[in-house]
């Protein structure tokens, strides 16, 4: 019995040298874990027959669907700051497209799925433990509200994958707007393939910007508008307190979504240097410095697009620097937006930033937890009867009654009610994000004792993050003292 993929291949049409074509390299003993049965319908895929034992042949890179291409892309990018002018898939094989039912058109990625021609050292493979990060963690972000690549599926290989220690071994299927990058960009900028670098700018356009199509000045207008989605994408990090942990330009999907969940992971007390990530050693990828790192990545963006900017070299850079220097506006305006929603302020005062920047302040000085603090103003909002719940919260209490008084004035001159206010808080401060601790103790359960129940259990809690699940309260906390985790790896 073979399984319907509606592909609609359009990536494999583009010249050889943007990709290397090959197929999945077979595992062993393959299982499913869990098949994502909305985004399977979506898909226009058949949940049923993807979970059943056929799919999982495909799910795991066993079999090929028909009209499938796979293919390995090519990409170049800056990690940490230094250039590599050849990265590329070295684990991942992109299937094929299809058109969902919105008329999205996405891509269905094989992650962890064998060698590629881009490995280099690596094996291809990948760990259950990263595997599941990213299935949750993704999943959680969509579940937010964010752009992010989603989760399709995860199954075992039955195979063991050695990294520091021998590792049960998983494939994940990725489903992503598309897998382009900045470093795609890069990698025909390094090469000097000017036609190579028109091909995609088009392509990227025709797929993901078509109205820049329109514009006198088609390609200015799509670096204009990758710059706004990534300054949106950005502050929206901030505003759910996610630290990426590896902005490499590799990592920066060009469609606007979060992709590549490595070491990526969830602030719990509120601090702008806040890094996790083992290998980030520099905190170059800190909480607070994202949306530097950002217009850094865009930069990088830019200088690969001057040659189709303008013909004159001068031109091509005044309307690159034009384009960029929009970035820091886009980020604060919607930064900020973003910030009054979730103090609960529908209107517009000059007087909202220092609010909200005297909040963050006094919760950095007092250890005061991100996610709850906000979630518990949300209740605060309705009357002083909620404060106590806030105010616990930091070290020292008073930081928060100074500040309360002046939150209290000022949300006395917003014309809307109560109850609209609250509801507009309590749909931007969720009550549940994947907390680290709890995502580790996930995947120890997984991978030590081969029990998924965990998994399977945070993932329905975070797929409501919004919802108060009273029985489920516990996943809200903070870690104690001694259950916090410092560092995240990204166990490739
Ligand atoms: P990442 O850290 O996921 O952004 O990956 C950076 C580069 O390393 C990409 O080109 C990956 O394809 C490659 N890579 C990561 N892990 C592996 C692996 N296990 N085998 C081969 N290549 C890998
Ligand atoms: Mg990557």
């Amino acid at each position: 019995m073979t399984i319907h993929f509606p592909f609609d291949n359009t990536y494999a049409r583009l010249p050889d040298r943007f990709y290397a074509r090959l197929e999945p390299e077979a595992v062993t003993a393959p299982k499913l874990i869990r098949l994502n049965q909305d985004l399977a319908s979506s898909l226009r895929l058949d949940p049923d027959r993807l979970s059943g034992p056929d799919g999982v042949e495909f799910l795991c890179g066993n079999r090929v669907p028909d009209a499938a291409e796979p293919i390995a892309m090519a990409y170049a990018g800056h990690q940490f700051g230094h250039f590599v002018p050849q990265l590329g898939d070295g684990r991942a094989i992109l299937l094929g497209e299809v058109v969902d039912r919105n008329g999205i058109r996405r891509d269905i990625q094989l992650k962890g799925s064998g060698p590629t021609p881009f490995s280099r050292r690596g094996d291809g493979r990948a760990a259950l433990g990263p595997v599941l990060r990213e299935y949750l963690l993704s999943e959680a972000m969509a579940a937010l509200g964010l752009p992010t690549t989603r989760a399709l599926a995860a199954v075992l290989t039955g195979e063991t994958v050695v990294r520091e220690t021998p590792l049960p071994g998983a494939v994940l299927t990725r489903v992503a707007s598309s897998h382009i990058r900045v470093g795609t960009f890069q990698f025909f900028a390094a090469r000097q393939d000017v036609e190579g670098l028109r091909l995609l700018a088009d392509y990227t356009i025709g797929r993901h910007y078509p109205q820049a199509a329109e514009s006198n000045q088609p390609y200015r207008a799509f670096l204009d508008q990758v710059i706004a989605a990534q300054a949106d994408l950005i502050a929206r990090w901030l505003h759910i307190g996610f630290i990426h942990g590896v902005m490499n330009t590799d990592n920066m999907s060009v469609a606007g979504e979060t992709i590549d969940y490595g070491p990526c992971a969830f602030m719990d007390t509120y601090d702008p240097a806040t890094v996790f990530s083992s290998i980030d050693r520099q905190g170059r990828y800190a909480y607070g410095n994202q949306p530097r790192i950002g217009l850094w990545n865009l930069t990088r963006l830019a200088e690969t697009l001057l040659p189709l900017l303008s013909e004159d070299q001068e031109n091509a850079m005044a309307e690159a620097s034009k384009a960029l220097e929009a970035f820091s506006s886009k980020f604060e305006a919607a930064y900020h937006a973003g910030l009054r929603r979730k103090l609960g302020l529908l209107t517009e005062r000059e007087e909202d930033l220092a609010l909200a920047g005297d909040l963050l302040k006094a919760m950095a000085e007092n250890q005061a937890d991100f996610t709850m603090t906000f979630r518990r103003l949300s209740d605060a909002v309705a009357g002083p009867e909620g404060d106590e719940a806030v105010r616990n919260l930091f070290i020292n209490p008073i930081a928060y009654d100074a500040w309360v008084t002046r939150w209290r004035e000022r949300l006395s001159l917003e014309p809307q009610d109560g109850v609209r206010r609250q509801t507009v808080m309590r749909a931007v401060n969720p009550a549940f994000i994947p907390r680290n601790h709890r995502v580790e103790a996930m995947i120890e359960a997984a991978v030590v004792q081969g029990d998924f129940a965990p998994f399977e259990e945070l993932l329905m809690v975070l797929s409501n993050p919004y919802e108060d699940q009273p029985a489920f309260a516990h996943y809200s906390e903070p870690p104690e003292p001694h259950q916090r985790v410092y560092r995240t790896f990204c166990g490739t």
